[in-house]
């Protein structure tokens, strides 16, 4: 496996991933447009031990961005690392433009795609969900905050 690294803006949070990531994806929920200040958010998986936070451990913060998750961020300068939800407590979704390299691993759905931004329309052949997508585990009834 080649390393995976990234880390935020400022380059007091540098972390590793200790796996293979899985599950790239667009998210166009509305948290994901507030945490960001952009239009969608591209995030992928992998278990939870294995994001390896090597440097600034102490300023990864996080804030309730749901009634069943969280947003990490570095304290420092604010850049959106990832998000940690209750009902997946073994795997943890992080920013795919953190990673140094984030070419390695492009998108291949859309979620939330019905609370797009509609100037943000995808120019991809990528599956879009109005939602969640439908395997996803333990979800129903489940939005993001208004
Ligand atoms: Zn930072
Ligand atoms: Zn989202």
């Amino acid at each position: 496996m080649t390393e995976w690294t990234g880390g935020c803006a400022c380059g007091t949070v540098r972390y590793r991933l200790n796996s293979d990531p899985h599950d790239a994806g667009w998210c166009h929920c509305r948290t994901c447009q507030l945490n960001s200040g952009s239009p969608a958010m591209a995030f992928a998986t992998v278990p939870f031990d294995d994001y390896e936070v090597m440097v600034g451990k102490d300023s990864v913060k996080r804030f309730a961005s749901s009634d069943f998750g969280w947003r990490i961020f570095c304290g420092a300068c604010g850049t959106p690392l990832g998000m940690h939800v209750r009902h997946q407590p073994d795997t943890i979704d992080f920013s795919v433009a953190t990673l140094d390299q984030p070419q390695r691993l492009p998108p291949t759905f859309h979620i939330f795609y019905a609370s797009r931004i509609p100037w943000a329309h995808a120019c991809d052949d990528l599956p879009r969900h109005d939602r969640f997508r439908p395997d996803t585990r333990g979800l129903s009834g489940t939005e993001p905050p208004k």
